[in-house]
């Protein structure tokens, strides 16, 4: 009988040696931990939580909640033990993370097709199938060795993201449609003597850009705000890492803000080559978003990349012409995050395209989140327990909440590629227009748990 080697017990790896476990396959499960550390685990217990002890709604009202409900259908192995030891948390899932912790670790030791090794991996072995869910935090060498297989071009050690908005959130009364004529977008970080004044121009056709005009009292009181804004707190080595990636990637938003109060206006928020539709003129200044999926219903900003607090973010941004009542389905961080390009170099069923019998799971596939990352170890580790059963590989249907994140991972454009979260604005939209947001999320739900039962039955392992 064939088996699988899965490296690293986070959640990934936890749910994908489950997922194979539970279909009659043998695992070997590979853990440094405690033998070998990371800058933000404590102990040597598997699928440990290393910051909020959350794994956000249970409302199924909530994309967040349904794809719980969906991983509970695929015989998810941490979501009844997260029940067993939750804490109250109003409409979320939280727990009492020791306990949790340790009552997988003993569900994980206590299965018999499943043995633990604890030894950090510094190079790939040839075992095939191999899973390789080492998160965010993969140890440096063997890093270097999955980018021997992906290319160094698709691994990325730091991620240094913009917040993205919902598109049905924007006021399309303040925000146009255009590209900057005869320029490239995404003009940031440019200085000065990129500045051209007088030049105004009509919207453009395949104008690919949401613009958010500014008067020149609404830029200054933005930039103030952001200049007060509070930042999120870091420890000290994530702070030394995210001043090599200012110094590699880019600039935090605030960061640039405070350099004064002209820098945004020369910078990303240029308004240069776009003309208002509704007041003919160029505006003070300008944020631009980009569209993010095939379907037009996620927008990012661009050059907003920002260590802010979450709340603040929502604060400050929302005075974004246009954005007053944005919904963030994911906010901008800068901070140390291992992370494969899927699109250019992932199988839609979590298999390397050039690496037959290679599975990646977890955050190191480009999603974010202990939920999000167990759910894609569901895949992975079914998955290779198919290829061991000589079985076809799976991906549930898009419009689940598994489903869409599947497909968000290969689907994406790869030069626009990010981490991303579970959330309304990657399932596809219902084939009629419904304007109540609640009733929409309901509909979407229950279509996401009706074809789920439905492909489970189908899967027949
Ligand atoms: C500072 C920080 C704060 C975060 N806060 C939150 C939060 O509040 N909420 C949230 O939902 N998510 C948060 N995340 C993200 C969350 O931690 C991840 O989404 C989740 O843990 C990813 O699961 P994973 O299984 O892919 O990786 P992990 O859970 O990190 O598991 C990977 C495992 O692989 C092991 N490993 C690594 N390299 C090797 C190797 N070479 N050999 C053997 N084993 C190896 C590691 O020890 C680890 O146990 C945070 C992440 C960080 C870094």
């Amino acid at each position: 009988m064939g088996e699988i080697t899965v490296i690293g017990g986070g959640f990934a790896g936890v749910e994908a040696a489950w997922a194979a476990a539970q279909r009659g396959v043998k695992v070997t499960l590979v853990e440094m931990r405690p033998e070998r550390t990371t800058a933000v685990h404590k102990t040597g217990d598997l699928a440990e939580l290393v910051c909020s002890n959350s794994f956000k709604s249970n409302l199924l009202t909530n994309a967040s909640g349904v794809l719980k409900e969906e991983m509970r259908l695929l015989g998810s192995l941490i979501l009844p033990i997260a029940a067993r030891n939750s804490v109250p948390a109003g409409e979320a899932l939280a727990v009492d993370r020791e306990p949790f912790a340790r009552d997988i670790t003993t569900a994980i030791e206590a299965c018999k097709l499943i043995t633990v090794e604890r030894r950090e991996v510094t190079e790939l072995p040839a075992d095939r199938p191999l899973i390789i869910a080492t998160g965010p935090l993969t140890a440096t060498d063997l890093a270097n060795d999955i980018a021997r297989l992906t290319g160094t071009e698709s691994l990325s050690f730091f991620d240094a993201v913009a917040p993205t908005v919902l598109a049905d959130s924007l006021d399309m009364s303040r925000v146009f449609r255009a590209s900057r004529r005869g320029r490239g977008n995404d003009l940031v970080q440019s200085g000065p003597e990129d500045e051209s004044p007088g030049c105004t121009t009509p919207p453009q056709e395949n104008a690919d850009y949401l613009n958010c005009p500014f008067e020149k009292d609404e830029y200054l009181a933005f930039w103030q705000a952001l200049c007060e804004a509070e930042k999120a707190p870091v420890h000290g080595e994530e702070d030394n890492q995210a001043k090599m990636v200012f110094f590699e990637m880019c600039v935090p938003v605030e960061e640039l803000a405070r350099r004064g109060p002209r820098t945004l206006a020369f910078g990303p928020m240029k308004p240069i080559g776009l003309e208002d539709p509704r007041t003919g003129r160029r505006p003070y200044a300008v944020v631009q978003l980009r569209q993010e999926n095939r379907e037009g219903t996620l927008w990012g900003l661009v050059g907003f990349q920002t260590r802010l607090k979450w709340g603040e973010q929502r604060r400050v941004l929302r005075m974004i012409p246009g954005l007053q009542n944005a919904e963030f389905v994911r906010y901008g961080v800068i901070h140390r995050n291992t992370y494969i390009n899927s699109p250019k170099v992932l199988l839609p069923g979590c298999e390397l395209r050039k690496v037959p019998g290679v599975f990646m799971a977890g955050q190191i596939t480009g999603v974010e989140g202990y939920l999000e990352s167990a759910a894609i170890g569901i895949i992975a580790g079914l998955n290779a327990a198919r290829m061991v059963n000589g079985k076809e590989a799976v991906v549930p249907p898009t419009n689940t909440v598994l489903g869409s994140l599947c497909r968000y991972l290969v689907d994406t454009d790869p030069h626009h590629f990010s981490p991303m979260n579970s959330n309304w604005g990657i399932v596809p939209e219902l084939p009629t227009t419904i304007k109540d947001k609640r009733e929409k999320a309901r509909l979407k739900s229950e279509r996401a748990l009706r074809e789920i039962t439905e492909w489970r039955t189908q899967l027949q392992d």
